[in-house]
């Protein structure tokens, strides 16, 4: 049981006793799930959350600011983080999440905090967990942006698997799985089946909406004014080719989706894994004490990013050793080891994860093109 993580029940707690020796007792034994250690006294941060499904929950993390932390080990209806943005005017949202069920979460939460128009619900880039959720939006009537190329991306990606069958869809998959040469091999072609049947699903049991407002990188930072508060997007290109960021400069809060996440590896399956490293990079000279809303896992500082770095950077130190030996790309791949302090990290699937990367590195260390692993 873990009743000391209820608000509840802590708060209980708290109330009851008057001794500080308890009282750090109670803090340690109450870890905000939705924050990085480093940051549970950061005072920005509201101790108990606005609102809490299990699958999500939604705290401020500043004036008019409020993060949605998705929780996938109690379901994976939201998935995705997300925010919400409020200012005397108006309010914006971030994430469309993987089910309808997690963007009404966000938009209920939103409506029982303010009763202002809301401007623009805002998908981070393409992926099914950030989007699917998006109808929920559009029959509230209320647009729905995103990079100018996410609509075609979603498009030309998520109806032709509707059309299909999971079990046609997972067949070259499978193929995989049954000629594998290596138990090793044959563990990471079964966790790509794990992976694509994970995105397969919940997309053949949503009705698309895709985003009807595109907003030109062209044209970008581009800024939005909800009264008091000044919201800055900005287009990066590493996760995806539609990646956008939404900063508040004065309160020095970034919500990055995927750009930035924490305790897992870095899904490439669409990704640029240089230009992505140049993204981080850049973040990394963000004000000190930016507060990174990821787009999984939990609220970090500056640190998260640095971890983020040393993963992709550990990635990268492997495949070239391997490509400086001459081991050819199909092998490079298998030989990758997961360094202790990464054990712990979840990987979407080896694939999209590991070998997708180096398979990515060695096409340009080569400048010439390898069979990367393509899912789609
Ligand atoms: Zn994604």
């Amino acid at each position: 049981m873990d009743t000391f993580s209820k608000p509840f029940s802590r708060r209980a707690f708290l109330a009851g006793t008057s001794s500080l020796g308890a009282l750090y007792a109670a803090t340690r034994l109450a870890p905000l799930p939705a924050l990085a250690a480093d940051l549970a006294d950061d005072p920005r941060i509201a101790k108990q959350p606005v609102a809490d499904k299990g699958f999500a929950a939604i705290r401020k993390i500043g004036d008019g600011l409020y993060a949605t932390i998705a929780d996938r080990s109690k379901g994976l209806q939201a998935r995705c983080n997300g925010g919400i943005l409020i200012g005397r005017d108006a309010a914006i949202m971030i994430e469309g999440f993987q089910t309808t069920t997690g963007a009404a979460f966000q938009l209920d939460t939103l409506r029982a905090v303010t009763q202002l128009p809301v401007r623009a619900a805002i998908n981070t880039h393409w992926h099914f967990d950030h989007t699917l959720g998006n109808s929920v939006y559009g029959g509230a009537g209320i647009p729905i942006w995103a990079h100018a190329d996410a609509a075609s991306r979603m498009a030309a990606v998520y109806p032709k698997w509707q059309a299909e069958d999971l079990a046609t869809f997972l067949i070259p998959w499978e193929k995989r799985v049954s000629e594998a040469k290596t138990d090793s091999q044959r563990e990471h072609a079964k966790s790509d089946v794990e992976g694509v049947s994970g995105m397969f699903k919940p997309v053949s049991e949503t009705v698309l909406a895709l985003p009807n407002h595109p907003l030109d990188p062209a044209k970008m930072p581009m800024k939005i004014d909800l009264g008091g508060l000044t919201v800055v997007i900005d287009a990066y290109i590493g996760h995806t080719d539609t990646d956008l960021i939404f900063r508040v400069p004065e309160q020095n809060v970034v919500y990055t989706g995927d750009l930035a996440t924490g305790g897992q590896y870095p899904v490439n399956i669409n990704g640029y894994p240089t230009q992505w490293r140049a993204t981080l990079a850049k973040f990394a000279t963000f004000d000190r004490s930016t507060l990174f809303v990821p787009g999984h896992g939990q609220i970090f500082g500056q640190e998260g990013i640095a971890e983020m770095r040393a993963c992709f950077d550990d990635l990268a130190e492997q495949a070239e050793k391997s490509y400086k030996a001459g081991v050819p790309v199909e092998e490079a791949v298998e030989r990758y080891v997961v360094p202790d302090k990464y054990k712990t990290y979840r990987q979407f699937s080896w694939g999209f994860c590991i070998s997708r990367t180096i398979e990515q590195l060695y096409a340009e260390w080569s400048g010439k093109p390898v069979a990367v692993l393509n899912y789609s």
